[in-house]
């Protein structure tokens, strides 16, 4: 029997169990994989953005409307007291940027390894490969049944994370044992991934990055959900920064529309003025060579073949009707959002335990004592920027303290 038994090995599953050792005697990590901690090891490109320097109002904001839910896990474990549980376990983090925290060599491993000793070092007890697949509790005991084994703990901590990229853990059973002990859980949503689009011509621009490219909803009711940011057009569709924090807001309008249309502006937010001032400054060249200072020839060639209009001519020869559909798919492009890669690619999951459940002051839940979540199952996300990672050390941290 244990005091404690932790499911799952991500952050806020490491972060639980080495709180709950400093006051329980006998705490119990389980994973499912061979390795702990194997999608923070994926974050940030394998550079782990695990945190940022905003000051926690804006931080909590920026989750939305569940986002107040957040208060007492940041204030018992903020994004400075991260920062020095790093330092303290021997990781030195940095913000180039001033805004996103890396550990400095920007290497994922050097965390999980630091994580691993101070697991160790505190005599935690790890067991790799077991599932869990179910848990009951009986007479005050939670009996954990993994594919192989039985245990028994007083308290239990589930930190099984989301839905997203299977290969790194996230089968959602945490949401199946949380049902099966009485919770509800919230419709899950994949976010943050790669969005397809109809339109074809985005395939012949899969070699550049836009910077500063601004997406918003064009539908009513909806022109609020926009983002700004780094884009790149794939195969057949969108992906990048920009699309990571869009597609999290509007994956959800798929169960309304069965496609979401779009605007674009692929020219740092540049208007129509802009344009005109500038074609006027050049007038012998063509459209491509005077656009080539905002926006790559391959994209202005395949909007410009899309819409018909041709780029080889400079801007006075064009006829009236070209010159604004010019100035208006270089300001406003049209794009079609058809659909999304699903939970395959999706990095957060939008949805999970129900908050009105749990009580935000402790992770613990209100439907059965003892039982507490942390991290990624709960119905909490963030957007990109070290915010999901923060928020699975802080609840990791306050469920860990077990009330
Ligand atoms: C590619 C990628 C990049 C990302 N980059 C960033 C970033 O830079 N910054 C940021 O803030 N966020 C980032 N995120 C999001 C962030 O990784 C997650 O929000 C965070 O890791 C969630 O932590 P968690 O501990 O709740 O869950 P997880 O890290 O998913 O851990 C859950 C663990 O539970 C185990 N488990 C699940 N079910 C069971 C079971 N039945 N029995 C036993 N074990 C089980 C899993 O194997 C897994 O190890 C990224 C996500 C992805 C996919």
């Amino acid at each position: 029997m244990y005091d404690v038994i932790v499911v799952g090995s991500g952050a806020a599953g490491i972060m639980a169990s080495i709180t709950a050792k400093r006051t329980k005697k006998s705490v119990l990590l389980l994973e499912q994989l061979p390795n702990l901690a194997m999608k923070l090891k994926a974050t940030g490109g394998g550079r782990c953005n695990l945190t940022n320097t905003l000051q926690k109002n804006l931080f909590m904001e920026k989750f939305g409307k569940n986002g107040r839910f957040l208060n007492d896990a940041l204030n018992a474990f903020s994004s400075s007291d991260l920062v020095t549980f790093m330092k303290n376990i021997g990781v030195d983090t940095h913000a180039l940027d001033g805004f996103r925290i890396f550990p400095v060599g920007h290497n994922s491993q050097t965390i999980i390894d630091a994580l691993i000793h101070k697991l160790e070092k505190e005599n935690i007890e790890i067991q790799t490969n077991q599932k869990v697949i179910s848990v009951v509790k009986k007479n005050d005991i939670f009996e954990v049944q993994t594919e192989k084994t039985r245990f028994q703990a007083k308290a239990l901590i589930i930190a099984t994370g989301g839905k997203g990229y299977e290969k790194l853990g996230a089968t959602g059973e945490g949401y199946e044992i949380a049902k099966n002990l009485g919770h509800s859980i919230t419709k899950l949503y994949p976010a943050m991934m790669p969005l397809f689009v109809k339109e074809n011509w985005v395939a012949e621009c899969t070699a550049d990055t836009i910077g500063k490219a601004s997406l918003v909803v064009n539908l009513k009711k909806y022109h609020t959900k926009k983002a700004v940011g780094d884009l790149i057009f794939t195969k057949n569709g969108i992906r990048g920064p920009v699309v990571l924090d869009f597609a999290r807001e509007i994956t959800p309008l798929f169960d309304d529309f069965s496609e979401i249309p779009i605007i674009v502006n692929l020219i740092k937010e540049k208007d129509e003025n802009y344009l005109i001032e500038l074609f006027k400054k050049e007038t012998t060249k063509t459209v491509l060579d005077v656009l080539e200072e905002i926006l790559s020839k391959s994209i202005t060639k395949a909007l410009c073949e899309f819409y018909k209009i041709e780029w080889n001519l400079e801007y006075k020869k064009l006829n009236g009707a070209d010159k604004t559909k010019l100035l208006q798919i270089l300001t406003r492009t049209p794009l079609t959002i058809s659909g999304n890669e699903g939970f395959k690619l999706a990095m957060i999951t939008r949805g999970g335990i129900n908050l009105k459940e749990i009580n935000s002051n402790s992770m613990e839940s209100k439907v059965v004592s003892n039982l507490y979540f942390a991290g990624e199952i709960l119905d909490i996300d963030g957007p990109c920027g070290g915010y999901n990672l923060q928020w699975a050390f802080s609840s990791g941290y306050l469920s860990g303290c077990l009330k």
